[in-house]
Parts: structure tokens; sequence; C-alpha cells
């Protein structure tokens, strides 16, 4: 488990308010706001507040915060007004990371420009 890393993490700083987000939802564990740079009409992300860099970092201790995510997007997605949607965790500098805190984005609401 990695620690909380808000010198150098810009989710760490959201999830403290230290910068402010557009969030759409919170609780003990996530948090989720409107990307900066939307690709799609409606484009969120979903973060946990524990700072893991990426899937990759993750084990079988985080597999609960995992399948939490997961069932956060299809609620979330609903509560944006979206009837379906897309995901997407990118994974290390080669996967498209780059920001080095787990997030899982949820796009929808019209023609993406990401990968069909
Ligand atoms: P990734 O390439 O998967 O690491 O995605 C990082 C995402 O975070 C990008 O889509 C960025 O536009 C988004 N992002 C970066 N900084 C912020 C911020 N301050 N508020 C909201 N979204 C951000």
């Amino acid at each position: 488990m990695s620690a909380h890393n808000e010198n150098t993490c810009i989710f760490c700083k959201i999830i403290s308010g230290a910068i402010p987000a557009k969030k759409i939802y919170e609780d003990a564990d996530f948090v989720a706001f409107h990307d900066i740079k939307p690709m799609a009409k409606v484009h969120f992300l979903i973060v946990p507040k524990l700072h893991v860099e990426s899937l990759k970092d993750c084990d079988e201790t985080h597999q609960a915060m995992l399948g939490k995510a997961l069932l956060l997007a299809p609620q979330l997605a609903t509560e944006q007004g979206l009837i379906g949607f897309k995901t997407l965790i990118n994974t290390g500098p080669e996967g498209g990371q780059e920001v080095m805190h787990l997030h899982l984005h949820v796009f929808g609401g019209g023609a993406l420009s990401v990968a069909n």
C-alpha cells in the first residue's frame, strides 16, 4: 500500500481539496470528477483516495477497491444521464498513463474521440 502523496500527485491534491475539481461524487474511499480535458461530451474520472500508482501496482489487497471502482462506473454514468458508456484504465507511460495515480475514465454522451 502506497502512502498518500500530496506533494507530487495532482489527484492527491484534488482528494485533499488543495486544488479544485468539478466533483460529481465522493465517499470515504473514492472521489469522481470531470476530466479537465474532456474527450467526450461526458468524461469523468473515478479515483481511489488511496494513492496507488497504477493497475500494475495492485494486488489482492486492492481487490475490493477495484471492484468498487467498476461498480461506481454504471452508478455515476447513470447519474450523469448516460445510457451507455466506455471505460478506460491507462497503465504506465507506455499504456498512455499521464497521471500516476490509479483512475478509471468513463466516457459517454456522443461521439468519442478515443479509440472505438
Ligand atoms: P491518464 O492519461 O489515464 O493518466 O489520464 C489522466 C487524465 O487526467 C487526463 O485525461 C487529464 O486530462 C486529466 N487531468 C489531469 N489533471 C486534471 C485536473 N486537475 N482535473 C481534472 N482532470 C485532470
